[in-house]
């Protein structure tokens, strides 16, 4: 059985609908396993799954199983039905999946959008979820969100190298309108708090020659991601955060969904009028690297100096010893020293 099986996935949903507010049922093994049709051991492998996924799933004799850290299913309409109606007049086919290799590679494959058109696809776990440079990005289903939508530019706009970072803007509004503050932007695509990393962004184009681009934007945003997840995390050298350290009562997955949605699709619409210009303000005053001492490394070699800001085409702007250096979108990883 694989870790994200469809049993998995129906285990999952049970002990996610058994959960009320301010209490947590237990669902006794022999009760979930006539639900779903198959032995207790199956139930007993399907939990062991969960928690290798990163679920919190608590187990204990003559009581049964249950959730101990809330999480609940992504359900499409609930995220379309909350899309403001200029957005959801837009979307061509939004999907929330349980699995799927990567939200982006599976959007990225899909062409024929219409200008002004998007398809969003959300999934709770992805098999080979993608940072960049083909870094892995890790979810637990049910409290995270792993988010793609696509969009096509007729004509690719002139600083499509500071998209990653307008997004980073848009997914700052979309927050703000779901009352959360105190999230920041790590150049280039980073949403941070003073705890850690709380969210990335992702972005990638496909042009066809002389046609239009098609362009994925893809957002892991943490929403509770629990101390395993966490652990993983920091074994590949960064401090994961979520939502949950930010606020006691994070919004429902299908509104940051929606808001995330409306904001995005709004900024890519923004962005083939106004290009980066219009996001420039916003992105400083969100900017957590402007006169930090940083290193940025890329694959050949790295420089050091202190951040000065981004240019108009989103550029960092790095003050070393030897003058101004612009450390261009891509292949670079910052760190604070
Ligand atoms: P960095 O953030 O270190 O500069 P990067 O921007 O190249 O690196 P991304 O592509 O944004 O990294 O994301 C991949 C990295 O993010 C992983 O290698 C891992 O360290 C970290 N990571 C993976 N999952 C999460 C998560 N849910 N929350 C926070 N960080 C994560």
């Amino acid at each position: 059985m694989s870790e994200a099986s469809p049993r998995v996935q129906q285990l999952f949903a049970l002990l996610a609908s058994a959960q009320g507010p301010g209490y947590r049922s237990f669902l006794s093994g022999a009760q979930l396993a006539r639900d779903l049709g198959v032995s207790r051991s199956a139930i007993w492998k399907a939990a062991a799954s969960l928690r290798s996924l990163g679920v919190a799933v608590e187990a204990l004799p003559r009581q049964g199983y249950r959730l101990t850290r809330a999480a609940s299913s992504l359900e499409q309409t609930a995220v379309i039905s909350a899309l403001q109606p200029g957005t959801a007049a837009r979307l061509r086919h939004g999907e929330c999946r349980w699995t799927t290799t990567s939200t982006n590679a599976d959007l990225l494959s899909r062409g024929g959008l219409g200008a002004g058109e998007f398809d969003f696809l959300t999934a709770e776990y992805q098999s080979a979820g993608r940072g960049r440079r083909g870094r892995r990005w890790l979810a637990p289903p049910g409290g995270a969100i792993c988010l793609s939508w696509s969009w096509s530019f007729e004509v690719l706009p002139p600083q499509s190298g500071a998209l990653s970072l307008a997004i980073g803007v848009a997914a700052l509004r979309a927050l703000g309108r779901c009352g959360i503050t105190g999230v920041g932007l790590k150049w280039p695509n980073d949403l941070v708090t003073p705890a850690g990393k709380l969210g990335g962004i992702l972005i990638e184009l496909r042009s066809e020659s002389g046609g239009p681009t098609h362009v994925v934007v893809g957002i892991g945003l943490n929403v509770g991601l629990g101390p395993e997840i966490v652990e993983d995390v920091a074994v590949t050298g960064n401090r994961a955060t979520d939502l949950a350290a930010l606020t006691p009562q994070p919004p429902a997955r299908s509104q940051l969904v929606a808001a995330l949605l409306d904001a995005g699709t709004t900024a890519m619409a923004e962005f083939a009028r106004t290009g980066f210009d219009s996001f420039i303000a916003e992105y400083r005053d969100a900017d957590v690297l402007a006169g930090q001492s940083v290193k940025a490394s890329g694959p050949q070699d790295s420089v050091e100096g202190s951040a000065a800001g981004i240019d108009h085409d989103g550029a960092l702007l790095l003050d070393t010893t030897t003058g101004r250096r612009r450390i261009v979108s891509g292949e670079i990883s910052v760190r604070r020293t």
